[in-house]
């Protein structure tokens, strides 16, 4: 079996978020048509007969302008240094350009199989595919160059198989997948980060960040926080696939339910229930907070309401969202604060 670790960069807005969900298959990083929305690195592991590729999704490239973006600068370069193939993701329909041009820089100064991928292929005349294949393929000594479409899903099937051709031999039990876990906490930040920035991204770029301070299960009381969400959602999969099996059993006997059927019932509405969550979105000044919040509380009330339908729609339960905005000044300078931010996300937790 093969196992390793490929990360995908490239410029903002060149599909490295479509292309992690697409090869997943699992809504586990953010999408936007904003630069820059994935500011945390995501992991997910995709499996295939041969073993399985575990992808990295860097923090949009970008040049460092400020602290955050320079400790984010870090991140890239170190996870550039970690991963065994480094995919190069470029949009086919857009010149080479500065941001393009940075991430060369970064390519050069590591030393890894790097795959070029042309992304968007399904936007552009077939023609056109040539000249930006003769305008990179000198660059940098690519292993493989893939004209691809993220979003149409076209060659990732080729994709993956060139990955598996370059990701070092594993030992059976020395598999990522079984101990690896994405924490609920992040999971649920991100969403409410997503609704956040659709929000206010335009008038506050890069100022707010979202922490999860509780996820509590107010049936049972238990703390659901540090939960791992992919099983987590495979369990509620489980449990609404046996219900839909139930109802079918049901189906025709019009009073009398069947007992194994009615067991599952119970089963899915165990599932139900409330979970309350507790999240503050930090801003850096006090004049930030009345954006978030809106004319007469509408926009967080609008942020709240769109990420509580999302959450419940995942979580099967309804889902009481307590948002607070909170002012956390310079909050980008402060170690303490990116760290807390950052500890959400600790992708790569070994279960015991
Ligand atoms: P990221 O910033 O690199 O993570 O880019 P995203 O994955 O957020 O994608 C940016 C935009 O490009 C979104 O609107 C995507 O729908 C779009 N996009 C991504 N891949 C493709 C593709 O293969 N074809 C087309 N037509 N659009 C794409
Ligand atoms: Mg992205």
């Amino acid at each position: 079996m093969k196992s390793g670790k490929v990360a995908l960069i490239g410029r903002p807005n060149v599909g490295k978020s479509t292309l992690l969900n697409a090869l997943l298959g699992e809504k586990m990083a953010i999408i936007s048509d904003k630069p820059q929305t994935t500011r945390t690195t995501i992991l997910g592991i995709k499996q295939r007969p041969e073993g399985e590729i575990i992808f990295i999704d860097n923090p949009g490239i970008h040049r460092p302008l400020h602290k955050l973006n320079k400790r984010m600068m870090n991140l890239v370069i170190s996870s550039l240094e970690t991963a065994d193939l480094l995919c190069w993701l470029i949009d086919a329909t857009q010149p080479f350009g500065q941001g393009d041009n940075f991430v060369l820089g970064l390519l050069e100064k590591v030393n890894r199989p790097v795959f070029l991928l042309i992304n968007k292929v399904d936007i552009i005349r077939k023609d056109k595919i040539l000249p930006i294949i003769d305008r990179y393929k000198d660059l940098l000594p690519f292993k493989e160059i893939i004209p691809i479409s993220a979003l149409r899903k076209i060659n990732l099937d080729i994709l993956e198989k060139k990955i598996m051709e370059y990701l070092p031999e594993a030992e059976a039990g020395e598999l990522a997948e079984e101990k690896i876990y994405l924490p609920l906490r992040f999971q649920v930040a991100e969403i409410i980060r997503e609704k956040l920035l659709a929000q206010v991204e335009d008038e506050l770029p890069f100022v707010t960040a979202v922490y999860v301070e509780k996820i509590e299960d107010r049936t049972s009381g238990q703390r659901l926080e540090e939960l791992d969400y992919t099983s987590l959602i495979k369990q509620k999969e489980a449990a609404s696939s046996a219900l839909e099996k139930g109802s079918s059993k049901t189906k025709g006997i019009k009073k009398k339910q069947e007992p194994a059927a009615s067991e599952v019932k119970k089963k899915a509405r165990r599932l139900k229930g409330l979970i309350y969550i507790n999240a503050s979105i930090f801003v850096e000044r006090d004049n930030q907070v009345g954006i978030v919040v809106g004319h007469r509380g509408q926009r967080l009330k609008q942020i709240g309401l769109e990420a509580r339908k999302e959450l419940e729609a995942i979580l099967g339960a309804r889902i009481f969202l307590d948002l607070a905005v909170k002012v956390k000044e310079h909050w980008r300078d402060k170690p303490e604060v990116l760290d807390l931010i950052e500890s959400q996300k600790e992708v790569l937790t070994r279960k015991d």
